[in-house]
């Protein structure tokens, strides 16, 4: 019998891209009559046409499902989805803009097909066409998350990786709301093959992320996977604690020998100042756990699905 392939497509206000995309698939889908392809086309809740290309392919190609949220609920939500919703016995996310090559699944398969690994995942060796600032800031990022965490994940790790279904139902069961899949993949484990490849540029429309995003994106992967801020912060406090009382030693034993215990207005001004500022920073780490935690704690459902063609799809989830 002819193994199962599904591609699950997160799409975001993708109405120039996702056409491009589907007649990619299709092509190389065709080169590998071995397997048979579907498609889960996840719309995160975009405010153009992407919802009604998505009607209109699934009507003429029945190897095409859709999920459409019933607002903008994240990438992270959408990959969710479709792993909960994925059937096929090779799983893979790809984004709708080609940036995820199709034209890489044949050898992706092929190394899967050896047996000897559990999943095929792709990097980017380069990254071209991207603003410098990105590239610095996320190379910073992944020398820091592997340092401080035990979630391998690699530089230039995208998210495009091509899985066993014992390996989707291992990321089905980590149910967490606060969800940062690259750190998923590495924490789970299993055989991983890693395919360089070329950067390529988004075929259409526009990336969805901005600066502030993807610094918010890489703190919240930091306190996902992470519980280095948290010793750092009472790691700072024990070294000041000590520092304290050599400091105090030291005033005792100046007065003693010299007297003049009061002089020095400035420096205890900035001691205040910089402990003061210490503090706020261990509280707002706390803080940052402590409100994962609380998102955690309510168990709110990860997305909510308005329509779909795909009758066996929980709506709620
Ligand atoms: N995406 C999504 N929901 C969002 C943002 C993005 O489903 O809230 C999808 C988007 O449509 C695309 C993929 O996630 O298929 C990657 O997004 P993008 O190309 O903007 O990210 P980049 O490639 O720049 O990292
Ligand atoms: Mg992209």
């Amino acid at each position: 019998m002819k193994k199962t392939v599904s591609l699950i497509v997160p799409c975001f206000n993708e109405q120039e891209s996702l056409p491009h995309f589907y007649r990619a698939v299709c092509e190389v889908a065709e080169g590998l009559s071995d397997y048979e392809f579907n498609m889960l086309f996840i719309n995160d809740g975009s405010k153009d046409q992407t919802l009604a290309i998505m009607r209109s392919i699934a009507e003429s190609d029945s190897r095409v499902r859709y999920i459409s949220f019933s607002r903008n609920f994240g990438k992270e939500a959408a990959m969710y989805a479709g792993f909960c919703n994925a059937k096929g016995d090779y799983v893979a996310v790809m984004d709708a803009d080609m940036q995820d090559p199709p034209s890489l699944l044949p050898e992706m398969l092929k190394i899967l097909e050896t047996g000897e690994y559990d999943s095929v995942a792709t990097r980017r060796v380069t990254r071209d066409g991207e603003p410098p600032i990105r590239s610095f800031f996320a190379r910073m990022f992944y020398k820091l998350i592997n340092r401080i965490s035990d979630a391998d994940i690699v530089d230039g790790a995208r998210d495009f990786r091509l899985m066993r279904k014992e390996m989707v139902d291992a990321i089905v069961a980590m149910c967490e709301y606060n969800r940062f899949s690259k750190g998923i993949f590495g924490w789970i484990g299993y055989k991983t093959y890693w395919l360089p490849f070329k950067n390529v540029e988004r075929i259409a429309g526009e990336t969805k992320w901005n600066f502030w995003g993807l610094l918010k994106y890489s703190i919240d992967g930091i306190i996902n996977f992470s519980q280095a801020p948290l010793s750092i912060a009472s790691m700072s406090g024990i070294l000041l604690t000590m520092i304290s009382f050599f400091a105090m030693l030291f005033v005792i034993v100046r007065k003693i020998l010299f007297g003049d215990p009061v002089a020095g207005w400035a420096s205890t001004v900035c001691i205040i100042l910089f402990l003061g500022g210490l503090q706020l920073l261990c509280m707002g780490i706390i803080g940052q756990y402590l409100s994962k935690t609380y998102m955690e704690v309510k168990h709110r459902p990860h997305y909510i699905i308005a329509e779909t063609n795909d009758q066996s799809a929980d709506l709620i989830r």
